[in-house]
């Protein structure tokens, strides 16, 4: 062995390499791909949306980041962002609601698990800036659970959409109900479904984006509820987890079960699109959607208010 090849070696199995590897990893400045075990510069990976350049792994993306990418940000008017949950139930596991919520807060300076406002979608060479009503769920903010405080800007917002007729999009992320509030979490997937309902009866559009993971009563409620369902590459999406059903049903589950490319393949989401590409086509559908009748002045989507589910009226349920 040469004097080189015996350095090179060296360096090559020297453990300062492999912790600094480590170090750098947990100082977020590298990211490793949970699919392909590609290491991406973290800056890299955040101008690809979030998205793996080496195998095209979607990896969870905050509600800022997503925000930014959807939203022209100097557009954007947060609603109801001061909304705190109440702790009705006084719960108390290995740590009380109430600390559980507040400690979260700090941690991901959230107020809660979803973010709700009114901005202009960013436009592209073909499309003018459209002004949407737009909430964006939030995993990091206890698993995206869905409490009081979910349901209420919800419904809030679907309700300021219909009313000012704009089209509503929501980004879901949620692990289901939030538990540590009952019953007044199961609450929320009535409030919301009947708010979604009148947004329909009215003529608008609700598009629903499915991201990983989408489970539980979100799922059972608005997440399904809309008149287009996107969902991103490979989010898993259902109702209990695949476990629990094995175990309910006692059968081996399909391969892909509950994966957006499954549900696609049963006729259950309408497309799945790469995150890079879901404002360009957001656009596209917004813009298709319109009512002829509608038209954008100074920016600001004018409606005579013509309804045009009258023209096109929903199928039937029997
Ligand atoms: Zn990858």
């Amino acid at each position: 062995m040469s004097l080189f090849d015996w350095f090179a070696d060296r360096r090559k199995d020297t453990p300062i390499s492999k912790e600094r590897q480590e170090r750098e990893i947990a100082d977020d400045l590298w990211q490793k791909c949970p699919a392909c075990d590609a290491l991406t510069y973290s800056k890299d990976l955040k101008t690809n949306f979030q998205v793996c350049p080496n195998c095209g792994h979607h990896n969870r993306t905050t509600s800022e980041e997503r925000l930014e990418q959807l939203v022209d940000l100097d557009t954007w008017t947060p609603l109801d962002s001061d909304l705190v949950s109440g702790d009705p139930l006084e719960f108390v596991d290995r740590q009380s609601y109430r600390d559980r919520v507040r400690a979260t807060q700090a941690k991901t300076r959230l107020s809660d698990a979803i973010v709700t406002g009114i901005g202009q979608l960013r436009g592209d060479s073909i499309h003018q800036p459209i002004p949407v009503a737009l909430g964006i769920m939030d995993f990091r903010f206890m698993g995206g659970s869905m409490g009081s405080v979910v349901g209420e800007k919800l419904t809030r917002l679907i309700e300021r959409a219909t009313a000012e007729h704009l089209p509503l999009v929501v980004c879901c992320a949620s692990g289901g109900a939030r538990m540590h509030e009952g019953i007044f979490s199961l609450m929320q997937m009535a409030k919301t479904s009947a708010a979604l309902e009148r947004h329909r009866a009215a003529g608008q559009l609700f598009i629903s984006v499915l991201t990983h993971p989408t489970f539980g009563g979100v799922t059972a409620s608005f997440a399904m509820l809309g008149d287009i369902i996107l969902a991103e590459p490979g989010a898993l999406v259902g109702f209990a987890g695949g476990r629990v059903i094995e175990q309910t049903i006692r059968q081996k589950l399909p391969e892909g079960f509950q994966t957006a490319e499954y549900l696609m393949e049963h006729g259950l989401i309408d497309a799945i699109v790469r995150r890079p590409k879901l404002t360009r086509r957001l656009n596209q559908l917004i813009s298709l959607h319109q009512p002829l009748s509608s038209s954008h002045s100074n920016g600001k989507l004018t409606s005579s208010g013509s309804n045009y589910s009258e023209s096109f009226p929903p199928p039937s349920l029997n």
